[in-house]
């Protein structure tokens, strides 16, 4: 790491479409540039959980209006963990990541994140997260609402195949119990519902980069990341 990558710190935002892989590009830039890594997607799924755990859904519909009652119970912290080399999420003290990243809390997690009140709430938090800078943030929302202002913006995608077969063998590896068809039409349903709500719908803001990592291993994409930001930053 060079010292201009020491002294200036930025917030670089990557938003995109679901199971693209950005969570794994930007932990693996944060680690590179020695920045805080917040996967913002790991809170709006924190949140669904505990409605799920706190009859907030009933026959797998969601009571928004409980949901919102109740918000201020629904107490969200990262804790560092080295074997990780990033912040696990907690809800109410508890370490969650084991059951966040579900079918069931997926299927729901866009409902969950169409509500105005849950997306001021942990939109406010993000923003606290990150004033310090030096921080890699992923989402949907990053470079259009949280931080309208970062240095560097990344748009994320790949084919909904691609997406979809990444997300399946992620599952499958840990043992989760899901068809291949299950996943396609949950990745179809997000994008749809992220791209089309009311407040902060999924969206390219117009100064960001695509990044399309459909056919690049991760090598590829860091090597990718390095260009960009000597162009963009480092000049
Ligand atoms: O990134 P991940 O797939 O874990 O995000 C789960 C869901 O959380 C997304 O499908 C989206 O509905 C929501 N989300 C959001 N805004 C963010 C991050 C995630 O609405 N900044």
């Amino acid at each position: 790491m060079n010292s201009s990558r020491q002294s200036k710190k930025i917030v670089i935002a990557v938003d995109g479409f679901s199971s693209c892989g950005k969570s794994t590009f930007a932990k693996m830039v944060a680690a590179h540039l020695g920045y805080i890594f917040i996967d913002t997607g790991a809170m709006y799924r924190a949140v669904t959980l505990w409605a799920i755990e706190n009859g907030c859904v009933e026959n797998g519909i969601l009571d928004e209006d409980k949901l919102v009652a109740n918000l201020d119970r629904i107490r969200i912290d990262f804790r560092f963990n080295p074997d990780r080399g990033a912040s696990d999420i907690y809800v109410g003290g508890e370490w969650v990541e084991g059951k966040i990243r579900t079918i069931t809390v997926s299927n729901l997690v866009s409902a969950v994140s169409a509500i105005g009140e849950v997306r001021a709430r942990l939109v406010a938090m993000q923003q606290e997260m990150g004033r310090d800078k030096g921080v890699v943030m992923d989402g949907r929302d990053i470079g259009t609402v949280v931080f309208p202002n970062a240095e560097l913006k990344i748009f994320m995608t790949a084919d909904p195949e691609v997406r979809a077969e990444r997300r399946y063998q992620e599952l499958l590896a840990k043992g989760e119990e899901v068809s291949r068809e299950e996943i396609v039409e949950n990745i179809r349903q997000r994008d749809h519902l992220d791209q089309t709500r009311a407040i902060s719908p999924l969206r390219k803001a117009e100064d960001a980069i695509v990044l399309d990592n459909g056919g690049m291993t991760l090598a590829e994409e860091m090597a990718w990341f390095d260009e960009v930001f000597k162009l963009k930053v480092e000049n």
